[in-house]
């Protein structure tokens, strides 16, 4: 059910008192506190068991409101805001003063994006200040893309959950770093790089993410339960079928092309020929695929172009060595 004005107002309510709320992007789930209460702020990173020193994205309501947050905005970052506000672009800039350091980690940047979902625009609205927000779920595991996935993560732990259905886009926003001479991606996501080349008319550099603090971009990170292991396409099906025979409880993200294959696995997601389609529903599959108990998930990258980027991306994170506890 998506959320009323009447909720709308108490979220409001909520986040003017100093509490948390989850709400609804196109990218995916927001966990959100006023930006400018560094106590409601730390509450954030508690209740996600996030390392302290890992910035967060403020959201606004409109690219209007920009300078309000952040100093020196090149020409570049205006013409990106311009084109791409409100959407799943995040611009990495120098953090104004109304920005606590616990928002950005101690850094003197600062992440800053225009979600494009009415309910998280009528939030920022009627609140009227900014919203900071990672995304809804513990640290180091799948973002939520519906309101019952953060329910399901978060329970007692946010104030109040906004219901604005399942998310369009499916993955993060594309981190875009316009502080330095020539603006960077830092992480990949729902506006593709060659979207963000054609309005700058450059190319773009998509540094090797070894290189660049930013979280999300831990070895693993966007991580279900299950095992992740990466094949080749044509290999897929015949490494789940072994597995499964080998007694692991295979899950198997199995490629368009092979769509046929009668594939002898404990679970199969179909992924879907369209990108978009595919991106929407990633984070889905991961969860399912952990719900109906899979210990291990076979599954193969995308053409990294368009959005196949950011998902390629998630996949390797997905698949990354864990930390041993
Ligand atoms: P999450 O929504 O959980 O992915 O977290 C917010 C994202 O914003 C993180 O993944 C960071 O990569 C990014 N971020 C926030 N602030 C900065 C900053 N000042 N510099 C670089 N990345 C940032
Ligand atoms: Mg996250």
């Amino acid at each position: 059910m998506t959320a009323s004005t009447n909720d709308i107002e108490k979220a409001a309510g909520v986040l003017r008192t100093g509490g948390l709320v989850a709400l609804p992007t196109e990218t995916v789930y927001g966990l959100g506190a006023n930006a400018e209460d560094p106590a409601a702020v730390a509450r954030i990173f508690q209740v996600k068991g996030r390392p302290p020193s890992h910035p967060l994205i403020v959201h606004i309501g409109s690219a209007d409101r920009l300078d309000d947050w952040v100093q020196d905005v090149p020409p570049a970052a205006r013409l990106l805001a311009e084109h791409f506000w409100p959407g799943p672009l995040t611009l990495v800039l120098r953090r104004g003063r109304r920005v606590p350091l616990e928002a950005t980690g101690g850094l003197q940047t600062v992440a800053v994006r225009v979600p494009d979902h009415p309910v998280a625009l009528a939030l920022l609205s009627a609140f009227g200040g900014g919203i900071t927000a990672p995304s809804a779920n513990r640290f180091g595991s799948v973002s939520p893309t519906t309101a019952d996935h953060v329910r399901a993560e978060l329970g007692d732990g946010v104030d109040m959950v906004l219901d604005g259905g399942p998310c369009e886009v499916g993955v993060e926003s594309t981190i875009v770093d316009a502080t330095g001479d020539a603006p960077v991606i830092l992480r990949p996501g729902g506006v593709s790089r060659e979207d963000l080349e054609a309005v700058l008319g450059c190319s773009l550099a998509v540094p090797s993410t070894s290189r660049v603090r930013v979280p999300g971009q831990h070895p693993s990170h966007y991580a279900p339960r299950a095992r992740v292991v990466l094949v080749e396409p044509e290999k897929v099906v015949a490494e789940a079928e072994l597995a499964q025979e080998l007694g692991h409880r295979v899950g198997v993200f199995l490629p368009p092309a092979f769509a046929d294959a009668a594939v002898k696995a404990h679970a199969v997601a179909a992924v879907p020929a369209s990108m978009a389609a595919y991106a929407r529903e990633l984070y889905g599959f991961l969860r399912e695929l952990d719900q109906q108990g899979c210990d291990l998930i076979i599954a193969s990258l995308p053409t990294e172009e368009g959005l196949g980027l950011a998902i390629a991306n998630r996949l390797r994170r997905a698949a990354g060595p864990r930390p041993t506890v």
